[in-house]
């Protein structure tokens, strides 16, 4: 299938809000591929209109393990390209400009109603089982007025203008023609009362003007597809084709969550998935070879994608598979390769480094090294389940003191030993919880052992991503404990 008219040209643009997601690597190698087979152009964009969650240091994170799976963009907010800046948080005057202009082609209108206003307003719908949209209230505002009373300092946000009555129809190469009804769609906010952009504002204007040609995303979007749709025939410009991708799962059929799978790229990174084993399994997510083969490199996927290979049903995300696939690619390394992997992998003198200090008042010899420092080497550690649980608490309330205390360490932007330390003692503090408990609780849950080097410490160590998947491991173990 050939993209004929137009140089192909798409983006995979995530918001920098947390740890780098196995979806967006999914996203990225379907984009990526198809970029490559049409001899167009891959595009990473940053979407940080968030101000409150997006973190730079999660934009970092996103660009290294993008880089590690090997999909390598032509422009980005780390190298630069023709349509530069690809930050949104460095666009803000872009976006303003745009929706001046719609307020005066009358396709957008100012809303002044308080937050207070619009939550009742959401609540009286609700209870009459009617949809939670706008209700229009400032729709009937004269503009001029509006204007003045925006001017004046009045707070407002701009709102898009649906127009009613209409439909928009969407068709998407990987599944059926939806129709959408206007009077189901909300009157989007496009720019805070703060001048800022919402997501949906931003992302059209970055897609036009970075002329984006095919927006390969994940089905999440479809609802924001009609507002799309309608903004671009707001500008006036004519919209990129739209294909949304399946969402992922968890084997029992939910969408992929980090409390059923882990979800963050560092962790597979971590725990020694290749990258090429990586890429060939979010290939094979809802997408076949035409000789449905399960081996398969990344040049004979870009050879013979389609999006008609893709199958609208959420693949589900099975690690089994994965750790299969790992296994293949593993024993077909040629040995020095290998040598060479589990070196940079699993023994990177950096990490040798930090380990040395917390271990060297334990040996006695050289060879007690793996005894007292196993778990830093580790993927997995399966602790004694007593150990687990403190003296005065039961196997339930012990998880449910992991689960509280994971969600601490998940949200964590640093992962330093004393950023650790303070949230957690922190934590401890807020919920009433002994810190000695806590502590020997989560030790016994990161390293399998009840003595070890501190835990703070070995945690850093550990990384992120493994800490966070083994307490998983322990509040699934606890909550199988027998009563
Ligand atoms: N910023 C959105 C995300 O985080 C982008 C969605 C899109 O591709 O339009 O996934």
């Amino acid at each position: 299938m050939a993209e004929l008219q137009k140089k192909v040209r798409v983006r995979i643009a995530p918001s920098p809000t947390g740890d780098p997601h196995v979806g967006t690597a999914y996203v990225g190698l379907i984009n990526y591929v198809f970029a490559r087979q049409q001899g167009g152009k891959f595009i990473l964009r940053i979407e940080d209109t968030d101000q409150s969650r997006s973190r730079p240091e999660y934009e970092a994170a996103i660009i290294e393990s993008l880089r590690w799976l090997g999909l390598n963009w032509d422009e980005g907010p780390d190298i630069g390209g023709p349509y530069k800046p690809y930050r949104q948080s460095e666009r803000k005057e872009i976006y303003q400009s745009y929706a001046e202009a719609l307020l005066k082609d009358d396709r957008a209108y100012y809303c002044f109603c308080t937050p207070e206003r619009l939550a009742q307003m959401r609540s009286e719908k609700l209870s009459r089982k009617e949809l939670a949209g706008y209700d229009g209230l400032c729709l009937g505002l004269d503009p001029e007025e509006a204007k003045k009373r925006r001017d004046s300092g009045e707070p407002a946000v701009t709102r898009l203008k649906i127009p009613r009555p209409g439909e928009t129809v969407l068709s998407d190469r990987i599944r059926k023609e939806i129709r959408f009804d206007h009077k189901n769609i909300d009157d989007q906010v496009l720019l805070k009362s703060d001048g800022l952009p919402t997501y949906h504002l931003a992302n059209v204007i970055d897609d036009h003007l970075m002329k984006i040609t095919h927006v390969i995303r994940a089905e999440e979007w479809i609802t924001s597809t009609p507002k799309h749709l309608i903004l671009y025939q707001a500008l006036g410009w004519e919209p990129p084709e739209f294909i949304h991708l399946p969402l992922l799962r968890n084997p029992d059929g939910s969408k992929i969550s980090k409390r059923k799978n882990p979800v963050s790229l560092n962790y597979y990174r971590e725990m020694g998935f290749l990258p090429e084993a990586m890429r060939n399994f979010l290939g094979l997510l809802g997408w076949t070879m035409p000789d449905e083969r399960e081996i398969f490199s990344l040049e004979e996927m870009i050879t013979n994608f389609s999006f008609e290979r893709i199958s609208p049903a959420g693949p589900v995300f099975d690690l089994e598979k994965l750790k299969w696939l790992n296994g293949n690619y593993i024993r077909t390394l040629p040995d020095q390769e290998l040598l060479r992997r589990i070196q940079e992998q699993v023994f990177p003198e950096e990490r040798l480094k930090k380990i040395l200090p917390l271990i060297r008042e334990r040996l006695e010899l050289l060879s007690q090294c793996l005894d007292v420092a196993d778990f830093f080497f580790l993927g997995e550690v399966h602790p004694d389940l007593p150990d687990l649980i403190p003296k005065k608490k039961s196997a339930s309330e012990a998880a449910a003191m992991l689960s509280q205390s994971q969600e601490v360490l998940e949200s964590l932007v640093s992962w330093e030993s004393a950023d650790i330390e303070d949230a957690l003692r922190r934590f401890c503090q807020e919920k009433g919880y002994q810190i000695k408990e806590l502590f020997m609780t989560l030790r016994v849950a990161i390293t399998g052992k009840r003595a070890t080097p501190p835990v703070c410490e070995s945690m850093e160590i550990v990384g992120k991503a493994i800490t966070i998947a083994r307490i998983s491991l322990a509040i699934t173990a606890l909550k199988r404990a027998p009563k």
